[in-house]
């Protein structure tokens, strides 16, 4: 097929907008797939092997569709959907020519259409607006194309009204993508350079490469060259996927395609990569800075004998996902466990379901905390000024003399929510340091607004809050804009006098009394009484700003039962006997495990 009837396009949707239902019903109607009402998400059941590490990945696909007598090859590439991955997302957005913005008619523009808008936006693409589930009862297309056109002045006779259910509309959206996107701007007669824009592990071929070719073409037996790490591999295979995966001897600019070539780790192939014929270099797509995690969570398994278990789930999900980092982390009271880092929140909660998926014991995940950066003065373990240093775990908190400057990660989040809901979502943004940046009517009952918002204050349950004092109806979407300036302290919890170092935690400095209270005053309700009065303390800066007493008490939990059922007596003693063995001596304090299973849980 010439490139001038090669099409590259993507879908892009809030959750639950129809994105699969419609790209289910783009591969019947070009025939990738038999028409069947069996036909529920096919991708999306891909998806579902994928997970089980069978070997499909068939996000993307390769459509053939007629129009005014001719063949037209239309590559539907797939792309993550949520800004945590907006590395990838746009790595994905850099294959296309347009993208289809897809809009439920009855729920209206959400915080996500507006995020992915605007990556599409600023990349220059071809936008095709489509309203989709015109036949719910509810819908009011004409509500929503207004929201379009004032939010995005897209002209409300551009849009498309389909529904993806029934199949209404779907030709309407094949011509458009035909009529309205740009053949890719590729050269078969350049030197071969590829785009790597997605990547898996199979269990029996290694990893596997998702590629746009740009220029010149490919053939089975040659040697590519990976631009990122420069290895070289013999090219073993190559494949379209319709979704099916269908082998090919070559692959022309123009082309998606996938590329098996024996490689080992998915560390090898990165987002965003440039693939060329080796020894014949080309100009790599634009440099991508490696992304860095931002939110961190530990992990450890509730019962140690679990250990290893655990540890080959945790490994096997991280071959498909080179964006997690994974380091050891050892906890006097929880045990031997890990340290995971993610891209943001929507990365771990996919991450750790998956995890859940993969390996059936209950395992205790900590509260999320994020990376802070601090610029170090100029001292003689420093030796010049201006070093940087990223912190994570509070155990790693500097000393605060050491410090010239502490700095925050920020994001800006978008929230849409209607008018009447809109004195509590300001509120709660306002309680979580936020800083209103924008409010925009986008029609009669409906306001968009935009705070810059610190990270640490959505991780842990901005998200439920907000669905909570808004019924359900608001919605929330961010994207990280960088560190800004700030100040941070060390939290620590004393318990008769001694820290414990997994309860610290690094908190603004504004924040901290109200924490060290809320600390406190949970631990005195959680940890048991014992034989020793404990005094209950939260510190910052050498400074105590919390403090309980809890009294001593000697336990005796048959202490109300004398003179009752005998046998009742001795299981509760052995209920007893078995809680001792599970404490953990902190502080010359015995701690049950629950007590930080409990406070360290989110
Ligand atoms: P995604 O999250 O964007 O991939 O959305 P899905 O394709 O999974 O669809 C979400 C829900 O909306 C599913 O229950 C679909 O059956 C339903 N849905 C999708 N398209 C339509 C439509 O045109 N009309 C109606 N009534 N429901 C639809
Ligand atoms: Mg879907």
């Amino acid at each position: 097929i010439p490139i001038e009837r090669i099409r590259n396009f993507s879908i892009i949707a809030h959750v639950d907008h129809g994105k699969s239902t419609l790209a289910d019903r783009l591969l019947e109607t070009t025939g990738a797939i038999k028409t069947n009402s069996e036909n529920k998400q096919v991708l999306d059941k891909l998806q579902v092997e994928r997970e089980r590490g069978i070997t499909v990945k068939a996000q993307s696909a390769s459509l053939l569709y007629n129009y005014g007598g001719e063949e037209y090859l239309l590559n539907l590439i797939d792309t993550p959907g949520h800004v945590d991955f907006s590395n990838e997302v746009s790595r994905s957005l850099s294959a296309c020519q347009g993208v289809i913005l897809l809009v439920d008619a009855n729920d209206g523009v959400q915080a996500q259409t507006v995020a992915n808008f605007y990556l599409a936006f600023g990349k220059d693409l071809i936008i095709i607006p489509v309203l989709n589930k015109i036949d719910l009862k509810n819908a009011d297309p004409d509500r929503v194309s207004k929201q379009l056109e004032t939010l995005f002045d897209i002209d409300p006779t551009t849009v498309l009204k389909i529904s993806a259910k029934l199949g209404l509309g779907i030709n309407e959206v094949l011509q458009a993508i035909v009529t309205r996107l740009p053949p890719p701007p590729a050269d078969r007669n350049l030197p071969f350079k590829a785009l790597l824009f997605d990547s898996w592990y199979d269990r029996y071929r290694g990893v596997l490469s998702l590629i746009y070719i740009q220029d010149g073409q490919i053939n089975v037996g040659d040697n590519i060259s990976y631009h990122h790490t420069k290895k070289n591999y013999e090219v073993k295979t190559l494949s379209i996927l319709r979704p099916q995966e269908e082998s090919l001897s070559n692959l022309v600019a123009g082309q998606i395609g996938l590329v098996c070539c024996n490689m080992r780790s998915s560390s090898e192939a990165h987002i965003g990569d440039t693939l060329y014929r080796t020894g014949i270099s080309v100009t790599p797509f634009s440099s991508f800075k490696p992304v860095r995690p931002m939110v961190f969570a530990g992990i450890y398994p509730l019962d140690q004998s679990q250990h290893i278990n655990l540890r080959s789930a945790i490994e096997k999900l991280a071959l498909n996902d080179s964006a997690v980092t994974i380091s050891v982390e050892t906890s006097p009271a929880l045990g031997q466990g890990w340290r995971l880092g993610f891209l943001g929140l929507l990365h771990l909660e996919v991450f750790t379901q998956r995890l859940q998926q993969e390996y059936d014991a209950e395992s205790i995940l900590t509260a999320p905390s994020v990376t802070y950066k601090m610029k170090l003065k100029e001292t003689k373990q420093t030796l010049k000024s201006g070093t940087e240093l990223y912190v994570s775990n509070p155990v790693h908190f500097p000393d605060p003399l050491l410090v010239e400057e502490y700095y925050e990660p920020m994001v800006l989040g978008t929230i849409i929510t209607p008018d009447r809901y809109l004195g509590a979502v300001m509120s709660l943004c306002l309680e979580k340091r936020g800083v209103q940046k924008s409010g925009t009517n986008i029609d009669n009952e409906r306001v968009m607004l935009q705070f810059d918002l610190p990270l640490s204050e959505i991780v842990i349950d901005f998200h439920d809050t907000l669905k909570t004092i808004s019924s359900g109806y608001a919605s929330f979407d961010y994207e990280p804009i960088g560190f800004i300036s700030t100040y941070l302290v060390k939290l620590e919890i004393l318990l008769n006098g001694v820290a414990v170092d997994e309860l610290s935690s690094i908190v603004h400095s504004s924040r901290a009394e109200i924490i060290a209270r809320r600390m406190v005053a949970r631990l005195k309700d959680i940890i048991p009484r014992q034989m020793i009065q404990i005094a209950i303390q939260a510190k910052v800066n050498g400074k105590i700003l919390a403090r309980e007493t809890l009294k001593a008490y000697r336990k005796d939990v048959t202490a109300k039962l004398y003179g009752g059922d005998i046998t009742r007596r001795m299981k509760l003693l052995a209920q007893q006997a078995a809680g001792k063995k599970r404490m953990k001596t902190v502080a010359n304090i015995s701690l049950p495990r629950e007590t930080f299973i409990d406070v360290l849980r989110k």
